[in-house]
């Protein structure tokens, strides 16, 4: 299907962090002046800089999405643990599957968005990266032992951002309804600081707040879609097609804000406000109901 791009969902947004921010660099400085656990840098024509790798959100996005799935119904979302000796997580049990449809089918939810070794995921994060100033601090800690009440580690410093804006995007690519819904209810989970990013979740960093400033959705358009609905992929395929990747069968949002429309020969574009989102995010949740309790409603 990914030889095919039926309809996309674009969001923009702009990352503020609510408290210390730490999203760690992977490899350890040489250079002794610069704190333990350090922000993560990038070089860009302008110099080095701190930015959060789209990585880093991808991660924090899919675990959020396997805790609600596994909440709503446990299969929906698989595990990446042995279990007496026998796999569960989809890529390994699929390892052996030719067929991209029955790939799909059979992978869990969570999977079916994120992706897994044999099937290519459909969401994705650009690195967000600074405008402007962006101000760091050093914190101390130390790690206490739990048996002795005695320092077991540390003192340590560690380079947070207080404050900042970072812009980037995610896209959703040949998406079903049910998956905005699940972008829809982690935004809005991270909004309430439920829903954290990077390091020392325990201490109370990684509090963020993300709206999106501009969403856009483009479909294609072999027949002319109406202005307040959203097409999910089902909607452009043959039955049979559909059947084969066991789309759930609420393949369109209806009653949504009309967005500003603009005519890509074979797309639609739509763009919408970070309001008009909100009324579609609440449209697209109301479709996860019915995922629970089996793969097909
Ligand atoms: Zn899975």
């Amino acid at each position: 299907m990914h030889k095919q791009r039926f309809n996309v969902l674009k969001m923009e947004f702009e990352l503020k962090p609510r408290g210390p921010l730490l999203v760690k660099s992977g490899t350890i400085s040489p250079n002794p002046s610069l704190p333990d656990m350090q922000f993560v840098r990038t070089r860009t024509p302008e110099g080095e800089k701190v930015f959060i790798p789209g990585s880093s959100l991808k991660g924090v996005f899919r675990s959020f999405t396997e805790k609600v799935l596994r909440t709503m119904d446990k299969d929906l979302a698989c595990d990446p643990f042995k279990k007496n000796g026998e796999d569960r997580a989809c890529g390994q049990k699929l390892k052996d599957e030719e067929n991209a449809a029955k790939i799909y089918k059979e992978s869990c939810h969570a999977c079916k968005i994120y992706g897994n070794t044999r099937l290519r995921g459909r969401l994705s994060f650009t690195d967000f990266m600074p405008q402007g100033e962006v101000i760091t601090e050093t914190r101390y800690g130390v790690a206490i032992s739990r048996l002795t009440n005695a320092v077991a580690f540390g003192p340590f410093d560690m380079e947070v951002i207080l404050a900042g804006t970072f812009t980037g995007h995610l896209i959703l690519e040949n998406f079903e309804t049910w998956q905005v819904g699940i972008i829809g209810l982690t935004l809005r989970a991270m909004e309430e600081g439920l829903v954290r990013v990077g390091f020392g979740k325990n201490r109370g960093f990684g509090e963020v707040t993300m709206p999106p400033v501009r969403v856009t959705v483009e479909m294609a358009k072999p027949s002319p879609i109406p202005p307040q609905e959203i097409w999910g992929v089902g909607m452009f395929m043959k039955e049979t097609d559909t059947a084969s990747y066991g789309f759930h069968e609420e393949y369109r949002i209806t009653g949504l804000p009309e967005g500003k429309e603009e005519d890509l020969g074979i797309y639609v574009r739509r763009e919408y406000t970070g309001e008009e989102w909100s009324a579609m995010a609440e449209k697209a949740i109301a479709c996860l109901g019915n995922l629970r309790g089996g793969k097909k409603p």
